[in-house]
């Protein structure tokens, strides 16, 4: 994540503990010898991806996974020597670079593998790849038996690449219902039992299946979003193996603050009319930020109570409605918890129509991260 000056009170505060007692709270819930795969595309799911990954290895993590291959390069930049995985497809002219930076890619199919061992022919090196087959998610991935048996013998033809690993991906582990779940594990073993040589580290579970699944945990597991604290789903919340804590709280402080007078509105559009003597806040956060436009008449806290956004939020800033007179410089949360009051990512994901995940990719990287809990 960027540095920035700091001048600006809007932050998202990161507790890297936080991420330590989730890996460390999932590696005794899991199976002994499943591995962490900590999972830290998109910059760490907007908590930042070194820093994240970091403290994932310090709780015991065995590998970080990214969705591509810019991101791996910025974790050995940032000093990552663990094993990198990327579980996305990376393009054929990316393999000498992998194999330079030791980073392993994912084999999303036989067209691409048969590429990648052309390009690898007069390679001296090693590519380390993990297979990727679909069972159901439809994304990337061999789909069929006689694929596997093809894809082994190619491979294993190879000098210049090593099939270290192979993985599916659950659709619906997040679901009530493990109908689809159980079908795409037993799937996935079929599809494996070609391979004549079982990859030594084969994975299927996310955070979902791996709360919830840790029978389907086998050699390793894919840690992404309750590593960082965020509950996949509700059918996922209600049946926690082990409580989750947040990494990731969002704060500003207000930033102006008036009395409405007669007739006074606010903001854009002129859309909201504070009644007179109304206590007005302005909020150095807006939709540049991540706060998106239509997050109109979320509650933030202040003092350890809920307090309304009131107008239309702008691009940098927004006003909320005070309980009372409050000076400027007062601790605002926007995502996080004051005193006993919560406000999730969840409560904004219900409002947006979404789902967290895309709550947390969406706090902008103007907002300065703030790492405490080291
Ligand atoms: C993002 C991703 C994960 C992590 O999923 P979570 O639900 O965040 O745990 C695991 N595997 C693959 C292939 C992914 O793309």
């Amino acid at each position: 994540m960027a540095q920035s000056a700091g001048y600006r009170p809007t932050r998202a505060v990161i507790d890297v503990s936080a991420i330590e007692t989730n890996v460390n709270n999932l590696n005794k819930h899991l199976p002994a010898g499943t591995a962490v795969i900590a999972v830290v595309k998109a910059d760490g799911y907007g908590h930042g991806a070194a820093e994240t990954a970091k403290a994932a290895l310090r709780a015991g993590a065995s590998m970080v996974s990214t969705a591509t291959p810019d991101e791996a390069l910025e974790l050995r930049e940032a000093g990552i020597a663990s094993p990198i995985l990327v579980m996305g497809p990376s393009p054929i002219a990316f393999a000498e670079e992998a194999i330079r930076r030791q980073i392993t890619l994912t084999v999303p199919g036989l067209d691409w593998a048969e590429q990648t061992v052309e390009s690898l022919k007069d390679s001296a090196g090693k590519l380390h790849v993990h297979v990727k087959i679909d069972t159901g998610m439809g994304r990337i991935g061999i789909r069929t038996e006689d694929e596997a048996a093809e894809l082994a013998s190619l491979l294993g033809s190879c000098p210049a690449i090593q099939v270290d690993g192979a993985f599916t991906h659950f659709a619906c582990a997040d679901e009530e219902d493990p109908t689809k779940t159980e079908q795409q594990y037993n799937r996935f073993l079929k599809i494996l039992a070609r391979f004549p040589d079982r990859p030594p580290c084969v994975h299927a579970a996310n955070s979902a299946a791996a709360l919830r699944f840790p029978e389907y945990a086998l050699d390793a597991v894919r840690f992404g979003i309750s590593m960082y604290g965020i509950p996949p789903s509700s059918a996922i919340a209600s049946r926690l193996p082990f409580p989750l804590r947040r990494a990731m709280q969002l704060e500003t402080e207000t930033a102006y603050v008036k009395q409405a007078g007669r007739h006074e509105t606010i903001s854009y559009g002129s859309t909201y009319e504070a009644p007179e003597g109304e206590w007005i806040a302005t909020l150095p956060i807006g939709y540049a930020d991540g706060l998106k436009r239509s997050l109109r008449g979320q509650q933030v806290l202040i003092r350890g109570q809920r307090a309304p956004i009131v107008g239309t939020i702008c691009m940098d800033q927004c006003m909320i409605r005070l309980p009372g007179q409050l000076p400027y410089g007062e601790p605002v949360v926007l995502i996080g918890s004051q005193g006993s009051v919560e406000i999730t990512m969840e409560e904004w994901a219900e409002r947006l129509g979404t789902i967290p995940y895309e709550i947390a990719v969406t706090i902008a990287g103007r907002v300065q991260r703030q790492y405490v809990g080291e």
